[in-house]
């Protein structure tokens, strides 16, 4: 294949592009990426948690069991070849603030199906003077949180090292859709997969989607009372990142203005924080991002209704860490005509 053409262009390099575009190469593709870095992009600000477990209604998220080994052992195997660590396991201990949410987690907890991941009983002691009181401490395992950005930089730098990469902004009015071809510049290739997050809104292909993006606001807080072995969620989550560090969020809004971090989000996790922690704490950092959340919470993944060529991998909403190994491990060998698109991410489910 010459230098200038490829099975694939993909654009974005966030999370869903990174792991996508790894996969691709893996099985032998040619593929080349564009990217315009953004510290305010989905992935640069996410705090990465990785929960079997979801919100007051206490359910397992959805294909838990299948997501969570998968992405697992995929950033593992990323992580063992890079020797850096940005995959952290760590369980989660749920603050149980009344009787009646004790009884749900009680009930939901014994369930056959979710009996998995409560096999630990939490060390209540260690937080009795460093939270408001609590009815109980539940241990949720089989959780994590990921340093996204750092797993991020290291496939661009893999990209790099072969050429991969073009660092700026792909313009959608310099594309060209042939039959069996993409031209952009110079450049060709059999098929295009965009992987451009919440930015998928402003490209005309998509625009028939469902995407509700919600933007979050998130803050980095120090805290060198609080112990740092495991996440805390009560409302919010608290994430220990190291050096007496938490990343504590997060909002969501549906109706914004802009991307940028507010006073108003700002003050709202203020006060939730304030609430849960008895021990003084102080804000090192403020950030937000949007994430490309869909209207039925999941996936969109799949082929242009017109241009056979032209694909989208994305959607991945607010737990794309778990959604996103698994996924584009499903879409390469939908790609390669090993397998068919799982129905339920089909993002034919909103157009035809
Ligand atoms: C506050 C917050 C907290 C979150 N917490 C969690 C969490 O705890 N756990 C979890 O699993 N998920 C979390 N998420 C969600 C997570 O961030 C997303 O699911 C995931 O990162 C989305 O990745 P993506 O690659 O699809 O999109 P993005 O991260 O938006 O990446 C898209 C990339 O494409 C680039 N791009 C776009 N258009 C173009 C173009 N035309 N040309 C070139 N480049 C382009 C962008 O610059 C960006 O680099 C959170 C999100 C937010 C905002």
């Amino acid at each position: 294949m010459s230098e200038n053409k490829f099975d694939f262009i993909i654009v974005g390099l966030g999370l869903a592009g990174s792991v996508l575009s790894r996969m691709l190469i893996d099985s032998g593709f040619k593929v080349l990426v564009f990217d315009k870095f953004n510290p305010g992009s989905s992935s640069q600000v996410a705090a990465g948690l990785v929960n079997p477990v979801t919100g007051r209604r206490v359910v397992k998220s959805w294909m838990a069991d299948t997501l969570l080994p998968f992405a697992n052992d995929f950033y593992r195997k990323i992580e063992t070849e890079s020797g850096k660590q940005f995959y952290h396991s760590m369980d989660v201990l749920e603050v149980v603030h009344s009787i009646k949410d004790l009884n749900e987690w009680t009930v939901r907890s014994a369930d056959e199906s979710m009996k998995k991941y409560f096999m630990r009983e939490a060390p209540e002691e260690l937080y009795n003077d460093k939270i408001s009181e609590f009815k109980k401490l539940i241990c949720i395992n089989s959780s994590a949180w990921m340093n996204i950005p750092e797993f991020i930089e290291l496939c661009r730098l893999k990209l790099t090292e072969t050429s991969s990469i073009i660092e700026e902004e792909f313009d959608f009015s310099l594309m060209k859709i042939n039959n069996n071809e993409i031209e952009y510049r110079s450049l060709k290739s059999k098929k295009i997969i965009f992987c451009d997050g919440y930015q998928t809104l402003k490209n005309e292909l998509w625009k028939n989607l469902p995407f509700v993006p919600a933007k979050g606001e998130i803050l980095t807080i120090k805290c060198p009372d609080l112990p740092e072995e495991f996440i805390l969620l009560s409302g919010i989550f608290l994430i220990p990142v190291g050096q007496n560090k938490f990343r504590t969020g997060s909002t969501y809004e549906w109706n914004f203005q802009n991307e940028l971090p507010s006073e108003n989000g700002k003050s709202k996790l203020l006060n939730q924080v304030s609430d849960l922690l008895k021990v003084p704490f102080e804000i090192i950092d403020h950030r937000a991002g949007i994430r490309p959340t869909v209207k039925d919470r999941r996936p969109l993944i799949g082929q242009h209704p017109e241009h056979k060529n032209v694909f989208l991998f994305n959607g991945m909403g607010t737990k794309g860490v778990q959604l996103v190994p698994y996924f584009a491990d499903h879409f390469t060998k939908v790609l390669s005509g090993k397998e068919n698109l799982m129905d339920e991410v089909n993002l034919n489910r909103f157009t035809n």
